[in-house]
This record gives structure tokens, C-alpha cells and sequence, in this order.
């Protein structure tokens, strides 16, 4: 492959930072067009997801880049999760036996100028803001865009084009539109969308409430979860239905009834958000969903990568970590493949195909784990049999660290393994554990030796049926 083709890449998100950086390291002419300014110098963050959690899968791409250092200074380490009851009674819960599994909570925003920062300094990288791809013609690889500083329209072409442009991608929309080929698309909305909120910080700077959890206060339909900025505050999200339940975003209209209702549900949360009714206001809902859709790829000229390919709910804190282990895998057929590549652009086409039969089976998984956690963290975490299980499987974490390993581990820390690997196993896990405590088979006292053989067992024997049924890797 000739290093100085030009890759357009649409959209300068997380993805499409990194992805600049990765491909202007490899030496590519890479161009981005961003359609919103440049965050690094106007703020633009108010109601999009302001932290994020970040963890194992998003940090291998750190280090593939050698940003990991730089990364983890703007982390706040999450070690668990903090449940909040109705009578403000608090009870964590461990993501993990293992001292060194956590999650970080990071800023959006500065991850991103970050990754900007890193692929600008590649005299290779070029980026433009203020340019938003209207529609891009895949067959000859040339994209449109609108340019707001001039109001004018311009074309450019490329010998690949790789759209980063997030969940209502225009290039997935000229794919549908354009009819060419046999292009699937699915989008599922929940019945639940989100409001951002803040926990200010107290005047000295500290914060309100304790800093190294990520606080859950799960009531069943509905809940609320924050997660803590470097600057001492929190980032708050209602995840509330529209239109279903005693409160819902359609009937939260007026301040007497968003007061009720924080009061009954949240009332230690509403004793320190004294700026709730400001935020709740002034910030906008919005929905939430997944979008599938395959191929992502036409030929080899254009591809799709990040959420335009595979976005998700927000339950497993993946999202972002999924899109950031796209640009690794991606990175990873590259190798394979460019020491024997031509100029011959049916070379792209390998690399896209291969990367995306290895990938779509994974960001399909963590599509469906995502949905699966919705109804985890708003209800289930309250749960006693839920919390029991979690007690045991810390147990068994911390008893044998490198033997025992529960979804949410293998799903989060265990970045070697893919996504589809992590939820058949760890599905099964959780099945096998939730018999064992219903049938009164598990006594969390026995020797916790028998527990795991027990365990390990009945998951095999639930894998095996799984294979018998066709859900095998
Ligand atoms: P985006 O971040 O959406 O970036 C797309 C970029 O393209 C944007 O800059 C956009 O302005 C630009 N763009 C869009 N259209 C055009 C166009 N036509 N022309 C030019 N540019 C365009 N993930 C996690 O891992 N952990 C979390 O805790 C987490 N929490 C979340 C909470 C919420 C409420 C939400 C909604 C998401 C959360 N996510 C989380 C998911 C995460 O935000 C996304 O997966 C991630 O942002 C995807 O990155 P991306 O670059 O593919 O898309």
C-alpha cells in the first residue's frame, strides 16, 4: 500500500481522533472534517454525555497510540458501584476481587482535545472544523460537505473515506439512500431516553459525595447514576421513560413536580443538588438506542467505524471503549496485510472485509450486553439474590485471581478477548450461579474450592447445550 494516500475521515469525535492519530502515525495523508467547531476552543459539551467511563479496552488503544500516561492523568479511578436506597442508606458494591480492576471516569471533552492535540502535531494530519459532511458518493469515493464559516458547499475526494461521524452518520445514510447494494439497517429506541445534571462541588472544592464510586440510585423503571469530574463535581444522568410510570419526561413539567418527584425517589441526591431545577430545565432529554447495521464497508473505498457503525445504549459504559478498540482491531488487519499490498485499492477492500467479519461479531455482542445491563443497573442491583451472587463472586475473585473472572470482568478488564467470547461466558456463568443459589445447591460458607468446581461445572455443562443450540464463537 503507497503510504501517502489520502484517507478522509468524517467526523473528529473520539473515534476520529484517534483513528487520525493512528493512521498519521502509519504515515497517511489523513484529512478530518468535523461538522461542529473545534471543543478546543469554544465549549460545546452541555447535554452530551460530559464523563464517560473509560476502561481496559479504551486504554489498549491509549497505548497503542502512547498516550496511556497522558490518558490517565485526566482519570478519576471508579472502584464500584455506590447504590443509594429511598432513605439515603448507601452500599457499594465492588466491580471487581481484584485490586487493580476499576473503571475511570474522564471527560469527554478532554479526551477528545487530547487526541486532537496528538494527531495534529503529524504534519501528515490535517483537520478542518465547521465542515459538515452532507453525503458521501461511495462508488467515487468523493464526499460533500457544507462549510458553516462560509456557507458555501465543496467536494473532496480520496482514496479511502473512513466516516467516524457517530450515531446519525451521513455517510450510513447515503449507504440506505443510495440503494447500490444490499445495505441492513436497524435502529432500536428504547422507551427511556436521558437528562444531564450536576452535583456542583462544595465551595472549598471538594466534593459532595464520595469521589471513587460511580453512584447508582436504581428504583426498578427508572434511575439516576453520577459520575465524578476532576473539578470536584459530578455528572448526574436520569435515565426516565417518556411517557411510561408516575414520572416520566413527557408529565416532569413544571417545578412543583420535578421537586415531588426527586423528594420521594432521590432525596439524598436532591439534598445536594441545590441547582436541580436550573439543570433539569435548562438541559435537553434525549433518546436513547442501537443501531446495527452491515455491511460497513463498500468495496474498498468506504467504511464505517465507531458509533456510524454500532452505536449503543450507554449501560456498560462501552460505547466509547468499543470504538476505541475498533481503531486497535482495525490497526491489527493493517499489519497483517500492508507489507504485501500494491497501490491496488482492491487491497482496502481485503482489510476492510476481514476487519469487519472479525469485528461485527463482537460489537454486536455488546450491543445486546448493553440492553441487558439497562435492566441490571435499574433494577437488579437492588436485588438480593442479585447482590448475593455479587458478593460471591467477589469472593471468588479475590480468592483465586487468576481462575475466576464474572462477566462484568470479563466484558470490562479483560481486554484480550473479544466482546462475543466475554458474553457467552460470562452469560452462562451467570446462569450457572443464579441456579446454583435458587436450587440452594451454593452455600457461600463451603470451601470456597467446591464452590468454583461447582460453578465452573454447571457453566460448562450450560456452554455445552449453548454449542449443541449454535451459539458457538
Ligand atoms: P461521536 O462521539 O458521536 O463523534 C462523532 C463526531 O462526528 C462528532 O464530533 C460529531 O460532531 C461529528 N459529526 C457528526 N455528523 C457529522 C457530519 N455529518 N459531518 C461531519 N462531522 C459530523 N461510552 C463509554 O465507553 N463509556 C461511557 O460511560 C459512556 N457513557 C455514555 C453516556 C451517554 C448518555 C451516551 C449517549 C453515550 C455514552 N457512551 C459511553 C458512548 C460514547 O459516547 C460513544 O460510543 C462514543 O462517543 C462514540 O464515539 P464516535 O467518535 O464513534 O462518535
Amino acid at each position: 500500500m503507497r503510504k501517502q494516500q489520502n484517507i478522509i475521515i468524517i467526523g473528529a469525535g473520539l473515534c476520529g481522533s484517534l483513528l487520525a492519530l493512528r493512521l498519521g502515525q502509519r504515515g497517511y495523508n489523513v484529512t478530518v472534517y468535523e461538522m461542529r467547531p473545534d471543543l478546543r476552543k469554544v465549549n460545546i459539551s452541555a447535554g452530551r454525555s460530559i464523563n464517560l467511563a473509560f476502561s481496559n479496552r479504551g486504554n489498549k488503544a491509549m497505548k497503542l497510540v502512547g498516550l496511556e500516561d497522558k490518558v490517565k492523568a485526566l482519570c478519576i479511578p471508579m472502584y464500584g458501584r455506590m447504590i443509594h436506597d429511598r432513605n439515603g442508606n448507601t452500599f457499594q458494591s465492588n466491580y471487581s476481587g481484584r485490586k487493580h480492576e476499576y473503571i475511570n471516569s474522564v471527560s469527554r471533552g478532554q479526551l477528545n482535545a487530547l487526541l486532537l492535540d496528538e494527531a495534529e502535531k503529524h504534519e501528515n494530519v490535517s483537520l478542518y472544523f465547521n465542515k459538515k459532511c452532507k453525503s458521501v458518493n461511495f462508488q467515487k469515493i468523493t464526499a460533500l460537505f457544507k462549510d458553516y464559516n462560509t456557507n458555501t458547499e465543496f467536494e473532496e475526494d480520496a482514496d479511502v473515506i473512513i466516516a467516524t461521524d457517530g450515531a446519525g452518520s451521513a455517510m450510513r445514510k447515503s449507504y440506505f439512500l443510495g440503494k447500490k447494494f444490499l445495505f441492513s439497517f436497524s435502529q432500536d429506541y428504547l422507551t427511556h431516553g436521558y437528562k444531564e445534571l450536576s452535583i456542583l462541588p462544595n465551595n472549598d472544592g471538594s466534593y459532595k459525595t464520595f469521589k471513587n464510586a460511580l453512584h447508582i440510585w436504581p428504583r426498578g423503571n427508572f434511575m439516576l447514576i453520577a459520575l465524578p469530574n476532576l473539578d470536584g463535581s459530578f455528572t448526574v444522568t436520569l435515565f426516565l421513560s417518556y411517557d411510561e410510570g408516575e414520572y416520566n419526561f413527557n408529565n416532569l413539567t413544571n417545578d412543583k413536580i420535578v421537586l415531588e418527584f426527586f423528594k420521594k425517589e432521590f432525596p439524598d441526591a436532591l439534598a445536594i443538588m441545590p441547582n436541580l431545577l436550573k439543570d433539569f430545565f435548562k438541559n435537553p432529554t434525549a433518546a436513547l438506542g442501537t443501531v446495527k447495521c452491515s455491511p460497513w464497508h463498500y468495496k474498498g473505498n468506504t467504511l464505517l467505524m465507531g458509533d456510524a457503525a454500532h452505536a449503543i445504549v450507554p449501560f456498560y459504559g462501552q460505547g466509547m471503549n468499543a470504538s476505541f478498540e475498533d481503531v486497535v482491531e482495525f490497526d491489527a488487519v493493517m499489519n497483517k496485510y500492508e507489507q504485501s499490498f500494491s497501490a491496488d485499492k482492491a487491497n482496502w477492500e481485503t482489510v476492510f472485509t476481514e476487519y469487519e467479519k472479525t469485528r461485527k461479531k463482537d460489537t454486536d455482542a455488546i450491543a445486546d450486553l448493553a440492553i441487558d445491563n439497562f435492566y441490571e443497573m435499574r433494577n437488579h442491583v437492588a436485588n438480593t439474590m442479585f447482590q448475593e451472587k455479587r458478593k460471591l463472586e467477589m469472593t471468588l475473585e479475590k480468592a483465586f485471581p487468576n481462575e475466576y473472572y464474572s462477566k462484568y470482568a470479563l466484558v470490562t478488564f479483560n481486554e484480550d478477548i473479544g466482546y462475543r467470547e466475554a458474553m457467552l461466558k460470562g452469560r452462562a456463568q451467570d446462569k450457572a450461579i443464579l441456579k446454583l443459589l435458587a436450587d440452594g445447591k451454593l452455600n457461600i460458607n463451603d470451601d470456597l474450592k467446591s464452590i468454583l468446581k461447582q460453578i465452573k461445572q454447571e457453566t460448562e455443562a450450560i456452554l455445552e447445550d449453548d454449542r449443541i443450540v449454535g451459539m458457538k464463537n
